[in-house]
């Protein structure tokens, strides 16, 4: 069976591979469910790992498959399997339980340990192949209705957690009415949590550097969000303007951005870190503001990363709720499909030099 991989460490090495098939009795105590791909999306995940910047090979490979961003059709299950059928629209979760005492309980995505394992990311090979298997914990069911863009679900899932981990956290405030966000990012990211916070009732203004009109500015207007080009208005003018903002979240990955959020932020304000910036740059920042802005305000940073399925099923929710309120504009993210594992250097190309690409994502198994 075909599969898309590369070799950890060494940059530019994505190349196609051949994988022994995967069957239903590899998972434990009839427990397999076996899955057909049918589309997987890519990121700047993905793109960090072909660069060697990012990514290991599973204990016993050279290589690495893969692909994180799932969504496929069930093709058969283990006899101790109740919830999934043959048939039904899956997508997988991607981290997988380590050892900690957050793992244990559900919570990989908190996990304490050193080591974590991702599917098509760390020690653990990906979706960017005809099928796989896995464990039905891992799996979760997509309504029919959403099978055009179920391939989303991954990303609305890292969303969806930061969203929640926000408002987790304001619980200290006994009562939070968050009226304003701010979204800083219009990628996929940052377009997903538009959606959601808006779909949660808030007036959202989304930053980005490109200048309007653009894909992106039509999707966040078309949300009923307000779209602002950082070029034309920085992030701290733009809160005097159309703040404070009760919840910012970043989606840029860029450190410098990420502090700007800082300076952005409203009193008693959370900020939800999602970017993942795996270089090494260096910025000044007004430390002395930003300290003094957080500890007078009361504001809260945090961090969130990945997803457990808690956040997989809301993200289904919203997904159907998104169609409902704004019908057909998830679809609208689907930019640039690819034809095909076997065409993985022009899904690459379109990840790397595709400027007006949201998302890319692989049609497998014949399905268009
Ligand atoms: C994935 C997450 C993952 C993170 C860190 C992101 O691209 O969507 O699931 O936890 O990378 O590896
Ligand atoms: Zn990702």
């Amino acid at each position: 069976m075909k599969a898309v991989a590369v070799f950890p460490g060494k940059a530019g090495s994505i190349h196609l591979a051949d994988l022994p098939e995967p069957a239903v009795d590899d998972v434990p105590n009839g427990r397999g469910v076996l899955v057909d791909v049918l589309r997987v999306g890519v990121d700047g995940t993905d793109k960090e790992i072909n660069d060697a910047e990012y990514g290991a090979a599973p204990e016993g490979y050279d290589m690495l498959i893969t692909g994180h961003e799932s969504f496929g059709r069930v093709l058969e299950v283990g006899p101790n399997v109740r919830a999934i059928e043959r048939g039904d629209y899956v997508v997988a979760t991607v981290r997988r339980p380590g050892s900690s005492i957050y793992d244990c309980i559900g919570t990989y995505d908190m996990t304490t340990d050193e080591t974590y394992y991702e599917r098509g990311i760390n020690l653990r090979h990906g979706y960017l192949t005809e099928r796989y298997v896995d464990d039905p914990e891992y799996i979760v069911r997509v309504p029919d209705a959403l099978k055009e863009v179920g391939v989303l679900l991954e990303p609305t899932s890292v969303v969806e957690k930061g969203i929640e981990q926000a408002y987790e956290i304001q619980r200290r405030l006994k009562v939070w009415r968050p009226a304003r966000a701010a979204v800083v990012g219009a990628g996929t990211l940052g377009l997903l949590a538009t959606l959601a916070l808006r779909l949660r009732g808030l007036d959202v203004t989304t930053f980005a550097r490109t200048g309007p009109p653009t894909l992106n500015s039509e999707l966040v207007e078309a949300l009923g969000a307000r779209y602002v080009s950082t070029r034309k208005m920085p992030l701290k003018e733009a809160a005097e303007e159309y703040g404070p903002f009760d919840i910012i979240f970043e989606a840029t990955g860029v450190s410098s951005v990420a502090f700007q959020s800082m300076e952005a932020l409203g009193k008693n304000g959370v900020l939800v870190l999602t970017g993942i910036s795996g270089g090494d740059r260096k910025v000044e920042v007004p430390g002395d503001r930003i300290m003094l802005g957080f500890v007078l305000g009361n504001k809260v940073a945090v961090g969130s990363v990945n997803a457990n399925r808690t956040y997989f099923e809301r993200g289904v929710q919203d997904m159907a709720l998104a169609e409902a309120e704004y019908p057909g504009w998830l679809g609208r993210l689907l930019t640039h499909p690819v034809d095909g594992l076997e065409n993985y250097e022009e899904m690459i190309r379109l990840l790397t030099e595709e400027k007006g690409a949201i998302k890319v994502y692989v049609e497998i198994n014949g399905h268009a």
